[in-house]
């Protein structure tokens, strides 16, 4: 089947140049918009940290990040704990861990920017690479991210269902790729999505490419699996004013500090008080833990997949014990630690007693 469109020079002419006059007015004040921030270093963690998250949320944890290691050289010399101790609360830890690996990629290997050999960067796809690589040097590669994907999926009122959407994204954008100035080009699509062709209310009447849009104003929704529920018990298990804190090695927070914790298990509601009975003896007695406990509430964290609803149970030991993975640790401590943004819900209610 056929994903190609015929987009016509005319089209390709008008849609670039308003979209990039309206930029030229209305383009977002950002800090690594500013011309002494238009280094590789500098829009390479801007990039890195606005993938998944919006940019309200970015700016301060960007600025924070700048100002501890303001240029490639001085990041050389960052350990993981404390990358991942400037992204806490973030989310998707991955970045950052990448970044570690990134920045100790790049102490070996010194690369000329272009969209290539950008990938070759831990971390860096196809995304950051043509984003980078047409700021920077106006490479005129195809910058396609979520926003991006939406305006050209409303402006060819594209179906999200069907199997060409991805490929037909792709040669869309290319086709509308400006050879000259692509770096101002994809900078104004981004700040067009964000401030006119918004996710939930467009503001189409008032649109410069209004003409040019074929969108209904129907949103056509996507057949998305809907999020499953899923319980699971953090062990808050301490000695005088130590706890036990490990290292994660699941996936989700590798890297991160956080009290033991049980599998996360799929929850239906009638079996809860059972589930989590059941979970907190099966845990005790593999850890062979036979003291009395007390739950001390719950949390709720909502990740990309999955709802989460963990309890947290206090253990109170008379002398320490020996647990594989993990140490001792004081509040004190634990604070001065990278943790996730569940951990972080976690140390409320471990501090309420
Ligand atoms: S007319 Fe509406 S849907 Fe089309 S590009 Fe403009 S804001 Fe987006």
């Amino acid at each position: 089947m056929n994903y190609k469109y015929n987009i016509e020079k005319k089209f390709k002419r008008q849609w670039q140049k308003k979209i990039i006059n309206w930029y030229e007015i209305n383009k977002r004040d950002l800090p690594w918009r500013k011309s002494n921030n238009q280094n590789f270093y500098k829009i390479w963690i801007s990039e890195v940290m606005l993938q998944q998250t919006i940019v309200k949320t970015v700016i301060p944890y960007y600025e924070k990040f700048i100002k501890k290691w303001p240029n490639l050289k001085s990041f050389y010399n960052a350990s993981l704990d404390e990358i991942l101790l400037y992204w806490q609360g973030l989310g998707y830890y991955q970045r950052a861990r990448n970044l570690f690996k990134a920045k100790e990629y790049l102490k070996k290997n010194k690369l000329f920017i272009s969209s290539s050999n950008l990938k070759q960067i831990p971390g860096i796809g196809d995304y950051i690479s043509c984003s980078i690589s047409a700021i920077l040097k106006n490479e005129n590669c195809a910058v396609v991210d979520g926003n991006i994907k939406r305006i050209i999926k409303r402006v060819f009122n594209l179906n999200e269902n069907s199997k060409l959407f991805k490929k037909q994204i792709y040669y869309i954008a290319k086709e509308l790729t400006p050879d000259l100035k692509n770096g101002i080009y994809c900078q104004s699509l981004m700040d067009f999505a964000n401030l006119v062709c918004k996710v939930k209310k467009p503001y189409c009447e008032k649109c410069i490419v209004k003409n040019l849009c074929k969108f209904d104003g129907k949103q056509k929704k996507l057949n998305k699996k809907p999020k499953i529920n899923k319980l699971g018990i953090g062990f808050f298990i301490r000695e005088n004013k130590n706890f036990l804190v490990g290292i994660s090695k699941k996936k989700l927070f590798q890297g991160l500090y956080s009290i033991p914790f049980s599998d996360f298990i799929n929850n239906k509601e009638n079996t809860e008080k059972e589930l989590i009975d059941r979970i907190i003896l099966d845990w005790m007695s593999l850890h062979n833990i036979s003291q009395k406990y007390q739950i001390l509430g719950y949390v709720n964290h909502i990740f990309s997949h999955f709802h989460l609803k963990l309890f947290v149970v206090d253990i109170k030991l008379k002398s320490k014990i020996n647990l594989a993975n993990y140490k001792w640790m004081t509040h004190r401590a634990y604070n001065s630690k990278p943790k996730s943004s569940l951990m972080m819900k976690v140390k409320k209610l471990m501090i309420c007693i």
